[in-house]
């Protein structure tokens, strides 16, 4: 599999980290990280058994509901209402949080069982399918919001072209991913959480984040990294995780990037 920022070949890449059945390379083009084995994507399972029991979004339903009301909050002070889209939106949570904001709300889920879900348990509206499948009408769009869904796609170049169509010209492209350049990556290698080598594909920094986002037809308004994974384990691991999630929050390099682009004047004819 090729760069998905530059097109480099594989051929033209170092390894970054290896563990027992996975490994990533970096791309000396552009310094994307990324499995290179195309293969993977054909493990992505978004059954019911990984919004249940692999990550408990069903369970954590109120949790991510605060979660959200943050996200939704920084939005607001970009645009404050309006049409928003939310693509990968897995069971609704951050649909319901835009709806009860203010927003009219329509989401993109790939897996059948979280569609769903959104739609029966929630009464959301949901298409079934990849972004390009919905084909919606062009300029269509207030809010255009990938959280945490980029990393997991085969060509994320593609979406975000399809993104920049059916945004309106005064829209605003919001992305969230893992950070592959946090301090938690960094000091874990491949033991890192958020590598998860079997959903995982693309492992953006601040600087392949904002070139993907430029060479696809954007103009990045500002990035944040302030957002660390939950710690987790024995009470010494846990102090430990939290002073060094504090010192990310501080130097910008936690484990999650949020970026908010708007679409770039060229190639608007
Ligand atoms: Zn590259």
């Amino acid at each position: 599999m090729n760069c998905c920022v530059c097109g480099a070949g594989p051929d033209n890449t170092n390894i970054h980290v290896q563990a027992a059945g996975f490994r990533l390379v970096r791309c000396r083009g552009c310094g994307m990280v990324y499995l290179p084995e195309k293969s993977v994507l054909e493990m992505q399972n978004y059954g019911k058994e990984y919004f249940t029991n692999c990550n408990e979004y069903v369970q954590r339903w109120n949790e991510f509901h605060t979660a959200f009301e943050n996200l939704v909050g920084k939005i607001r002070r970009r645009k404050n209402d309006g049409h928003l889209l939310d693509v990968g939106t897995g069971i609704g949570s951050l649909m319901a949080v835009a709806s009860e904001n203010g927003f009219r709300v329509s989401g993109v889920e790939y897996s059948p069982w979280a569609s769903d879900f959104a739609r029966a348990e929630k009464g959301l509206e949901v298409f079934t399918g990849t972004l390009e499948e919905a084909r919606f009408p062009g300029e269509t769009f207030d809010v255009v919001v990938l959280n945490h869904v980029l990393e997991h796609l085969e060509r994320p170049g593609e979406t975000l072209r399809e993104v920049r169509r059916i945004l309106k010209r005064d829209g605003v492209l919001v992305i969230g991913v893992p950070n592959i350049e946090s301090i938690m990556a960094c000091l874990l290698g491949a033991r890192w959480y958020s590598l998860k080598p079997g959903e995982h594909v693309w492992h953006f920094s601040p600087a392949t984040l904002c070139r993907l986002v430029r060479e696809t037809g954007f103009e990045v308004i500002e990035w944040e990294s302030r957002e660390n994974n939950r710690p987790s384990g024995g009470v010494a691991k846990r102090i430990l995780q939290t002073a060094i999630n504090a010192v990310a929050v501080l130097t910008n390099r936690s484990e999650a990037m949020l970026l908010f682009a708007r679409r770039a004047p060229r190639g608007d004819s």
